[in-house]
């Protein structure tokens, strides 16, 4: 692709229009947006990004509107990869793209609906929501005459597969490559990889606390919010406790970025980049933090581990979300005819192409594609003896 207009400011070794790989259709360059500011816009215009705004983070959306969802959390991380773009003079529009790009393939409920279909997927492919991102912006969304999905530049696909096996590697050509070489994403995607890490571990406190999960006393076990809440607590010793979650947080938020900031600058100044490849070709990653924030972040990702993501109410949530996805697949699996024309349509698309797997994995991105709030209607509908009424069972 040619450079057309780019961003300013942008190193070597940033990504950028003009050391593209591309795209897998090739199209004119655009007019007066960057190569990544077009993809995006194609991600904000899509069905699957409107989708996220009722996708559990951790707790279902219908629990409270003040928890984060996959949508706020998505913007979160985009705030958060844009600051460290920026700061490295990486693509900041590429930075943003791939992280509001990252979670669009994550099924409803979370990591306990991604475990349930991929239980249901055993031995067919499974399911795995950084592929399953993938396959929304290269085949699931239906909005272009010329070619089928979003048709994003090869940067931006390489951002949003974050993990892969190598058995899947293998069929995704150039994108898996890097998986089997054992080499590096871009530097963009890797600030990505990492606000979304600083994101998540911050919000879930937030949203923890705020759900009566944990406390602040058991939060003091950590080094990370026992140093911030000591700061706050010395200059405001009357602060009031919504205050001063958030006045702790949001310190937290600033020590980790600027340790990674800090670091990842120092790194590059001693590798002598030249080019995007260049960090590619590193045996870790550039983009991180100290040794001294890495242990502090695993103690903070262990506290979250023991006391919120295992805590018995969020675990109650995690089985009914898994019986739901279950019972939705089965029912589906085993009467193709219960499901919208469209669905069923996409099935045996996916028959004709890839054979009789090719069903089952056409009822997976139907349920994956699901939001919360749609999943739970599909199983009243399914099950509930009392919604037999005509108008009830129309999805
Ligand atoms: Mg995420």
């Amino acid at each position: 692709m040619s450079n057309g207009y780019d961003l300013r400011n942008l190193a070597p070794y940033a990504c950028s229009g003009a050391t593209s790989k591309g795209r897998l259709y090739p199209e004119p360059d655009p007019v007066h947006r960057t190569q990544y500011q077009r993809d995006r816009d194609r991600i904000i215009h899509s069905s699957a990004f409107r989708r996220l705004e009722y996708k559990t983070q951790v707790f279902v959306n219908h629990e409270g509107d003040l928890f984060r969802t996959r949508l706020t959390h998505s913007l979160e991380v985009s705030q958060i990869a844009r600051s460290i773009a920026r700061k490295l003079n990486l693509h900041e529009d590429l930075a943003e793209t791939i992280a509001i790009a990252h979670d669009l393939g994550h099924a409803p409920f979370g990591h306990a609906g991604q475990d349930a279909l991929n239980r249901c997927m055993k031995g067919i492919g499974g399911f795995e929501h950084n592929l399953q991102s993938l396959r929304v912006v290269d085949e699931l969304e239906e909005k272009y005459a010329e070619f089928p999905g979003l048709n994003l530049s090869f940067e931006s696909r390489e951002g949003i597969l974050k993990h892969c096996s190598n058995k899947d590697a293998k069929k995704l050509g150039d994108l898996g490559q890097r998986f089997l070489t054992k080499n590096q994403p871009s530097l963009e995607a890797q600030a990505c990889d990492k606000a979304d890490e600083i994101a998540y571990n911050n919000h879930d406190i937030d949203d923890g606390v705020r759900y009566g999960l944990i406390t602040t006393e058991q939060l003091l076990e950590t080094q990370l919010f026992r140093e911030q809440h000591e700061i706050v607590m010395q200059k405001y010793p009357n602060i009031s406790h919504t205050c001063l979650i958030h006045e702790v947080i949001r310190r937290m938020i600033s020590r980790m970025v600027v340790d990674l900031i800090d670091t990842s600058r120092s790194r590059i100044e001693k590798l002598d980049l030249h080019h995007p490849d260049d960090a590619r070709n590193q045996d870790g990653y550039i983009v991180s933090f100290s040794e001294d924030m890495k242990k502090q972040t695993l103690e903070l990702k262990q506290f979250l581990m023991t006391n919120l993501y295992r805590h018995y109410r969020v675990q109650r949530m995690t089985t009914k979300a898994e019986k739901v996805l279950n019972a939705l697949f089965e029912a589906f699996i085993n009467d193709l005819r219960i499901l919208p024309p469209d669905a069923l349509k996409h099935c045996n698309r996916l028959k004709e192409k890839m054979g009789e797997n090719g069903i089952a994995r056409g009822v997976s991105d139907y349920i994956a594609g699901m939001t919360d709030r749609y999943a739970i209607v599909e199983y009243e509908r399914i099950f509930n003896p009392r919604q037999l009424s005509f108008a009830n069972l129309i999805p």
